[in-house]
Order: C-alpha cells, then sequence, then structure tokens
C-alpha cells in the first residue's frame, strides 16, 4: 500500500470522500476548506500525491507555480487579487494532512 492510498486529499481528488470544488484543470484541485480561517479559505493540490511543499518543489517546480497562479486567478475572480497563500510544513508547523496543500486565504481584509 503506498502512502496515496491512505490519503484523505487523494480521496478528495478521487471524488471518493465529497468535497466543495473551486477549480479543476488536469494536474490541480481545488476546494473550501472545511474549517475556514478567514471569509474565503481554499485548498490548492496537485492532483499527485506529494507530502510538503519542498518534496513538490523538487519534484515538480512548474505545479507549484501553477499553484501560485490558480490562487492568484482564485482571488481575482472573489476579491481583486489579494490574496495570502500559506503551506504548513511538518507537524510543529501544524500540518495535519500530508498531502501538500497551499491555503489561499482571501475575501476580506487580513490582519498582518
Ligand atoms: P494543514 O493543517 O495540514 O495545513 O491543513 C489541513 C486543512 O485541511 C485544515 O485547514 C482543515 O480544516 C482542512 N480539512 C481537513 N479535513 C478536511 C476535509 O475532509 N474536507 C475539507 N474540505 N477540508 C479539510
Ligand atoms: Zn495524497
Amino acid at each position: 500500500m503506498s502512502e496515496a492510498d491512505d490519503c484523505l486529499f487523494c480521496k478528495i481528488i478521487a471524488g471518493q470522500i465529497p468535497s466543495s470544488k473551486v477549480y479543476e484543470d488536469d494536474t490541480t484541485y481545488a476546494f473550501n476548506d472545511i474549517n475556514p480561517k478567514a471569509k474565503i479559505h481554499v485548498l490548492i493540490v496537485p492532483k499527485k500525491h506529494y507530502a510538503n511543499v519542498a518534496e513538490l518543489a523538487a519534484a515538480d517546480p512548474a505545479e507549484l507555480a501553477h499553484i501560485a497562479e490558480v490562487a492568484q486567478h482564485i482571488a481575482d475572480e472573489r476579491f481583486h487579487g489579494a490574496f495570502r497563500l500559506v503551506f504548513n510544513t511538518g507537524l510543529d508547523a501544524g500540518q495535519t494532512v500530508f498531502h501538500v496543500h497551499a491555503h489561499v486565504l482571501t475575501g476580506e481584509v487580513l490582519d498582518e
């Protein structure tokens, strides 16, 4: 059994667990966070499983760049282009799902 077989976000991408889709293309999926920390809180994930942002950057830097562009696209459509992009990396940084995901926080003026 591979790491991806038991991964919550792989199951969401495969449609085995429901999610509220915001954006999708061949390589990338975005959906609303179940516990939003801002008025708009979207998670963007590569469809391929990588544990964290450093693994993704090493294996597929173009996909990491694409995730930044998708974040901009979502913020352009929903909040005049301003957004915060966060990758929690490692348990002690608050990472709880070990399939890399960008948190896109937008939709309101954010505190510093
Ligand atoms: P992390 O803490 O790993 O950086 O972020 C994981 C995020 O996934 C959290 O913000 C959490 O609310 C979200 N999350 C956890 N389980 C689910 C789920 O089943 N569906 C959705 N849409 N989000 C989830
Ligand atoms: Zn996964």
